[in-house]
């Protein structure tokens, strides 16, 4: 008999797993369906339009040069990201999607005598990256479903290392504005990193956006991450980035792997940088479904958290049995009392006829 959970790092066996969704094959068989393609994933914040066609056409190409590792040093997509971003190409670094970055800022900066700072219904991941380092979690309530940037403040302690600021959050669809950014910065200690994570900012008007990378252009503690898994529609090749002051990056890059971000996924994510065609097609279509779920569930009296990103919160009673009467409609979207939210389900913002078929079926389900 193997004994490994005596042999492993006492923490281990304790630590909370990410339960990642069923494969659509497998719901459909279960429940009866002809096939994956008659139900519809409305689960993961995906990109209904799929990868941008520029970045397919990348990967085609690259597929013949398999054999070969990987640029570990990720030479052209730090060169393309710098500029679009005006940043230096020495403050990015690429990851195995930016749950790697969270990860390697818990290498860095975490361990069992310090804590983090989050909102109590952020982004999961957080909560599991402090728990692998045996760090405390201070999780401060949210307002109004959004981030009580001025509570956030208020509960950094000397011994916290890493403040996490979801924005727009996950899985709220909320967003905290320039000026409450601003004045979060203008009052943080130099004692703790500040990690904006911002998978769906691209979602945002230009003008809504906070400017954080000039906080990285201006060299304080901050760390902004981004994803080409939501907008871009990339969420299978595992590509995102951390952008922070160089004096990070040095620490980042020695506990990452040497070849962390694979070449299928160096090459895509420079080609759908290129396509700008495909994030305004995605915006557009985030826009009008946002749109058009709001006038049907307001129709329907069903009440929802506005949202500014391609998901959104939806109060239907019992959000587990919800899920699985829309699961067996073929309707897949995520139960929400794992983030305490037990009278929600969270919902992707599809294509016109995914959003419809969603109400229909909701409204059948709560019927
Ligand atoms: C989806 C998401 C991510 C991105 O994850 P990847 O590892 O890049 O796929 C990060 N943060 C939040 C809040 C998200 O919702």
């Amino acid at each position: 008999m193997s004994n490994f959970g005596d042999l492993a790092n006492p923490w281990v066996p304790g630590l909370p797993v990410y339960e990642p969704g069923r494969p659509v094959e497998e719901v459909a068989r279960e429940l009866g369906f002809g096939s994956a393609d008659e139900i519809d994933k409305l689960a993961s914040n995906e990109n209904a339009l799929g990868p941008s066609p520029r970045a397919v056409r990348a990967m085609q190409e690259q597929a013949t040069q398999m054999h070969r590792y990987p640029d570990g040093g990720a030479y052209y997509l730090k060169r393309a990201l710098a500029a679009k971003l005006d940043v230096e190409p020495g403050q990015i670094l690429p990851t195995n999607g930016s749950n790697e970055a969270l990860e390697l800022l818990g290498h860095v900066f975490l361990n069992d005598s310090v804590e983090i700072v989050m909102a109590d219904t952020a982004f999961v991941v957080y909560r599991l990256v402090a728990a692998a380092a045996q760090s405390g979690v201070v999780a401060v309530p949210m307002k109004d479903y959004t981030h009580d940037l001025d509570g956030m403040r208020a509960a950094i302690s000397p011994d916290t290392r890493i403040v996490f600021v979801s924005n727009p959050n996950n899985p709220t669809g909320t967003a905290v504005g320039s000026d409450d950014v601003a004045r979060f910065m203008d009052s943080v200690p130099d004692t703790a990193v500040i990690c904006f994570d911002e998978a769906y900012v691209e979602l945002l008007d230009e003008e809504d956006r906070p400017d954080t990378l000039q906080y990285v252009r201006d060299g304080r503690n901050v760390v902004v991450l981004r994803t080409f898994s939501k907008v871009y529609g990339l969420a299978g090749l595992r590509i995102g980035y951390a952008a922070a002051p160089e004096e990070c990056m040095a620490l980042l890059n020695r506990v990452r792997q040497p070849f962390n971000v694979n070449a299928m996924a160096l090459a895509a994510a420079e080609a759908a940088l290129e396509d700008e065609e495909h994030v305004e097609r995605t915006r557009a279509m985030v826009r009008e479904g946002l749109a058009g779920l709001a006038d049907a569930l307001d129709e329907a009296g069903i009440p929802y958290v506005p949202s500014v990103v391609n998901f959104m919160l939806v109060e239907v009673g019992a959000g587990r049995t919800v899920f699985g009467e829309l699961q067996k409609r073929g309707v897949i979207v995520r139960p929400m009392d794992g983030y305490g939210l037990p009278k929600h389900v969270r919902v992707t913002v599809g294509t016109r006829k995914e959003n419809e078929r969603f109400v229909r079926e909701l409204k059948a389900a709560l019927a």
